[in-house]
């Protein structure tokens, strides 16, 4: 991606740590950090209302002391990333049935991390877990990522069958005809369209987990990686398939 760039390589070590630090950061963000009169209670408790109700998207608790929600705008935008997938899919029964079940959004005070969506199994804070990072980075940041994210929870309730099935049907893996018991390899080079994103250096072109992110986040959310004209957006072909497969989705 180009904007913001990755945290720089020593701050990169705070991933590496275990959660035990990642909650004493925690703590120590929330004693030291916070921000609380940046929080309309009623508007925020109200969004929090609409996400859950709506949606069946539950977020962290948004008032009292265990709150890390800096401000209403976090919310707002976390609403809108949640929402635009919803118009992508139909409305707010697609999402809840593409979705297939809740989503748990965990918001933490870490500031050094980008928001993830931890694997199934691995999820004990939430599906998704935003960070301050993922705030701080201005409002099209943040809400690509979130959208982002809520792609990797899609592809981990399929047990990874949409990544896969759409850098397949895009043509981003490289087979050997020679040898086609071998299998094939992901290959974001080979794709019928260039990757969304930086031409040089696509995010997109590291796994066919981020791959399957991208093309989702830049169908949903074309608006961020649209800031800069060098950037690549979406092709309409992929953008095509990636549609396909989430009504497909809900078809099964
Ligand atoms: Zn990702």
């Amino acid at each position: 991606m180009t904007a913001p760039p990755a945290p720089p390589r020593r701050r990169r070590l705070l991933v590496a740590l275990p959660l035990a630090a990642l909650a004493l950061a925690a703590l120590a963000s929330t004693l030291y950090l916070r921000r609380p009169e940046e929080i309309q209670i009623p508007r925020a408790e109200a969004i929090a209302e609409q996400l859950r109700t709506v949606f069946e998207v539950h977020v962290s608790e948004v008032v009292g002391p265990a709150s890390a929600w800096r401000s209403t705008a976090e919310l707002e935008w976390t609403s809108t990333a949640v929402e635009r997938v919803a118009d992508t899919l139909g409305g707010p029964p697609e999402f809840r049935t593409t979705m297939a079940g809740p989503v748990r959004m965990a918001r933490v005070p870490v500031p050094e991390l980008r928001a993830f969506a931890p694997p199934m199994g691995q999820d004990v804070l939430g599906d998704i877990v935003l960070t301050d990072y993922n705030f701080d980075h201005g409002q099209n940041y943040a809400i690509y990522l979130i959208v982002h994210e809520i792609g990797h929870v899609l592809d981990w309730r399929s047990h990874k069958h949409l990544s896969q099935a759409v850098s397949a049907e895009t043509g981003a893996r490289r087979c050997d005809p020679e040898n086609p018991s071998i299998g094939c390899v992901f290959d974001a080079g080979q794709a019928v369209e260039p990757p969304p994103g930086n031409p040089d250096k696509p995010y997109a072109a590291v796994s066919s987990e981020e791959y399957w992110a991208e093309v989702f986040a830049s169908t949903v959310y074309p608006d961020y990686y649209q800031q800069n004209a060098a950037n690549n957006p979406v092709g309409p072909q992929t953008e095509q398939t990636v549609k396909t497969r989430l009504q497909g989705m809900r078809a099964e």
